[in-house]
C-alpha cells in the first residue's frame, strides 16, 4: 500500500503520518519527489489503515499495491535511482561503459587492459577474480590475490572496479577490493548472499538468472533493498531458450520492462547476452536504444589464450575503443550522455 500526499503537505505533516503508519506496527518508506511524496508501507497492516490514512489531512490518495516486491517497485519510488561512486552516476544522464576480461589472469593483464578501458572512455574496469563455473575442474579464478590486482589496476588508471561475489562470507573482501559488486546469474537466488549484501552500502550489479521472470529478479532486487541497502542496479545478462545459435538469447524487451515496473538503474550484458563477439557492437547499441544505463562488455587483449571459455565473446581492444566512439554519437539521441574524452581532430 502507498499514501500519497499532495505537494502542500509540509514536511512535518509527513513526519506526522509515517509516525502513525509506525504506531501500526508496519514499516514507512518516504520517497520524496518533485510534485509528491511517495510513503510506501510495508508489513502486515490493519485493514482498517487504508480507511484512516485516507481520512488524514494532507493525504491525497492511498493505493494498495499488489507487487510482491515493494521497494524495487516504481509505484514505491518514482523517481528514478542514481548512484553515484565517486564521479560515476549510474542511472542518471550518463551512459556507463564497464569493461573488461572475464576473469582476473595476472597483474600485467589487469594492467594493460585497464589502460585500454580508461583510454577507450570507459569508467569502469570489470574482472572476475572468484569465477562460477559449470564444471568443478575448471579455472576457478585467483581468488582475493586477484582482487588486489584488480584494485591496484583501478586505482592506476582512474577507473572503477566491479568484480562478481559469490559466497557470503567473501562478501567484506570483495567490498574492502571493489567499488561495485555483481551477483552472477547462477547466484540471483542466493538468498544467504543477497541478505548479506543488503547489509553493507557497496553498490551491487545484481544479474538476471538465466531462468528468471521479471517477478523473480525484482524480488532477488528486494532482498538486497529490504536489509537496507539501496544501491541496487539490474543486469539483464540473457536468458536460455530454444535458440543454440546463440549462448544465450538477449531480452531486450527486458530493458523497457524493468525501466518501467522498477526505478533502479538497468545495465546491459551483450557478451553473456550472445555469447558471440560478433553480435557484442550491434547488440550494446540496442541495448542502448532499449533505454540501458550502462553497459558491461568483455574485452580481452589475447581473448584466445584468455583463462575462460569467454574469449570467443570478448572484443578486442580496437573493437571495443571503436564500439565507444559509436555510443558518443549514439548517446544524445537517447537522452544520455557519454564522452571518450578524445581530443576532435580538426581536418
Ligand atoms: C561474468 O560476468 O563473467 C559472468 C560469469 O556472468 P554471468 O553470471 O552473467 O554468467
Ligand atoms: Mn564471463
Amino acid at each position: 500500500m502507498i499514501a500519497i500526499t499532495s505537494n502542500k503537505t509540509s514536511d512535518e505533516r509527513i513526519q506526522e503520518i509515517v509516525q502513525f503508519i509506525e504506531k501500526q506496527g508496519v514499516q514507512a518508506h518516504v520517497s520524496k519527489g518533485e510534485d509528491r511524496t511517495v510513503i510506501g508501507i510495508i508489513g502486515q497492516a490493519d485493514p482498517k489503515l487504508a480507511e484512516q490514512l485516507r481520512q488524514m489531512s494532507g493525504v491525497e490518495q492511498v493505493v494498495k499495491i499488489s507487487k510482491s516486491y515493494k521497494l524495487a517497485s516504481r509505484d514505491f519510488h518514482p523517481a528514478d535511482t542514481v548512484i553515484k561512486i565517486k564521479d560515476v552516476e549510474i542511472g542518471g544522464e550518463q551512459l556507463v561503459v564497464m569493461g573488461g576480461p572475464c576473469a582476473v589472469e595476472t597483474p600485467e593483464q589487469i594492467d594493460e587492459i585497464a589502460r585500454l578501458v580508461k583510454a577507450a572512455g570507459g569508467q569502469v574496469l570489470r574482472g572476475g577474480a572468484f569465477k562460477p563455473r559449470t564444471g568443478p575442474y575448471s579455472f576457478q579464478g585467483v581468488g582475493v590475490e586477484g582482487l588486489i590486482m584488480m584494485a591496484e589496476a583501478g586505482k592506476k588508471h582512474g577507473l572503477l572496479t566491479i568484480t562478481e561475489v559469490m559466497t557470503p562470507e567473501y562478501v567484506d573482501v570483495c567490498a574492502q577490493y571493489a567499488d561495485i559488486l555483481q551477483v552472477g546469474t547462477r547466484n540471483m537466488q542466493n538468498f544467504d548472499l543477497l541478505r548479506k549484501l543488503g547489509t553493507i552500502q557497496t553498490p551491487v550489479l545484481l544479474k538476471r538468472g538465466f531462468s528468471s521472470t521479471y517477478d523473480e529478479f525484482l524480488n532477488a532486487a528486494e532482498y538486497i533493498l529490504a536489509g537496507g541497502n539501496p544501491n541496487v542496479m539490474l543486469c539483464e545478462r540473457g536468458i536460455r531458450t530454444f535458440e543454440t545459435y546463440t549462448r544465450n538469447t538477449l531480452d531486450l524487451s527486458a530493458i523497457p520492462v524493468l525501466k518501467q515496473l522498477s526505478h533502479l538503474p538497468v545495465i546491459s550484458d551483450p557478451s553473456h547476452g550472445t555469447g558471440r563477439r560478433e553480435l557484442v557492437v550491434p547488440m550494446t547499441k540496442a541495448s542502448v536504444a532499449a533505454g540501458a544505463d550502462g553497459l558491461i562488455i568483455e574485452m580481452h587483449t589475447d581473448p584466445d589464450n584468455s583463462m575462460t571459455g569467454d574469449g570467443v565473446q570478448s572484443l578486442f581492444p580496437d573493437q571495443f575503443a571503436n564500439l565507444l566512439v559509436d555510443l558518443e554519437k549514439l548517446a544524445p539521441l537517447l537522452g544520455k550522455k557519454f564522452d571518450t574524452h578524445k581530443e576532435v581532430i580538426l581536418a
